[in-house]
């Protein structure tokens, strides 16, 4: 199968809709992003990539972060952690606050915003929020074999003058005593995390390990163990795309994890890594051409795993 061929197809044939969707305006810094950028990275086993169009540039990879949040938190803290967080569905939107009153502060899943607020605060644990953010970034740099990969600043900065939501839904959860650190600590982390930038191809790259049961299959080295591997992208299956899941799940067969910034990370198992990015949403806060894209190259490679 020609994977190169594929994503250069797919690619020119949604150009022409590039713009479409919207962009993401509660943030600031990412409303100003051009709309019309479009990528695509494939990454595959034996480290090689399959990149079209504005592959190589850095973007905001937003909630995209919470996979590999979740990742640490989950090495720190076992499955402990989800005594404080769920692991069903929300069929709200990303940022809902109705849930968390029902539930006594435990949000559904670590995908939402509420939930990745949860592990964040586990990532921090007991240690200054800056040490936290190093290990995640350090895992990033890692992965994606770039040591060139930052935090935003100014997309962090942005986040925090436009938190109100996130602040609302932390001192929420403290309310109900979810949380352990200081919630401006927890979302000094969560606000840098969200602010991370990396390319389709570092995005691809720094996943690769999920799609082989938690080994990166370029090095051979373990990154998190096969079952807990298998229980993250069980969770980007059903929770990866907020109340959209099931629409992806039905529409792609990957499993996803999307970001407001308009990246998609597209996880198939035992084959590749997929990131797409094209700033406009739809309606439920995924990248419209990114799910197209992914859907298409789901359809030409036979890859679902759905069979
Ligand atoms: N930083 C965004 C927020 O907190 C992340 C949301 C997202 O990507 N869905 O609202």
């Amino acid at each position: 199968m020609d994977i190169q061929a594929i994503v250069e197809q797919v690619w020119a044939e949604l150009a022409e809709r590039r713009g479409s969707g919207a962009v993401a305006d509660y943030i600031p810094a990412l409303a100003r992003v051009d709309p019309r950028r479009f990528g695509i990275a494939v990454a595959t086993p034996d480290g090689g990539f399959h990149c079209a169009g504005d592959a190589d540039e850095p973007f905001s990879i937003q909630s995209i972060s919470k996979v590999f949040v979740l990742a640490l938190a989950l090495d720190r803290h076992g499955a402990r952690l989800f005594d404080k967080v769920g692991r069903e569905p929300s069929g709200d939107p990303f940022n809902s606050i109705v849930q968390l009153e029902r539930d006594q502060g435990i949000p559904r899943n670590p995908f939402i915003n509420a939930g990745a607020i949860v592990t964040t605060d586990h990532l921090i644990d007991d240690r200054p929020v800056d040490e936290a953010v190093a290990e995640l970034l350090a895992l990033l740099r890692k992965m994606a074999r770039d040591p060139g990969i930052t935090i935003d600043g100014e997309v962090a900065m942005s986040e925090s003058t436009a938190g109100d939501r996130n602040r609302s839904l932390a001192y929420f959860m403290a309310s109900f005593g979810v949380l352990t650190n200081a919630v401006p600590d927890i979302l000094d982390g969560y606000f840098q995390q969200c602010a991370l930038a990396l390319s389709c191809r570092n995005l691809a790259e720094a996943g690769l390990f999920l799609a082989f049961d938690g080994t990166d299959p370029v090095t051979g080295e373990r990154v998190v163990s096969s079952a807990r591997c298998r229980r993250i992208n069980a969770l980007m299956l059903t929770c990866g795309h907020y109340d959209n899941s099931g629409e992806f799940a039905y529409d792609v067969g990957f499993c996803g994890k999307s970001g407001v910034g308009g990246g998609i990370l597209a996880v198939v198992p035992g084959r590749a890594s997929i990131a797409v990015w094209s700033p406009g949403l739809g309606a439920g806060g995924t990248s419209l051409l990114g799910a197209a894209a992914l859907k298409a190259i789901a359809e030409r490679t036979g890859w679902s795993i759905f069979g």
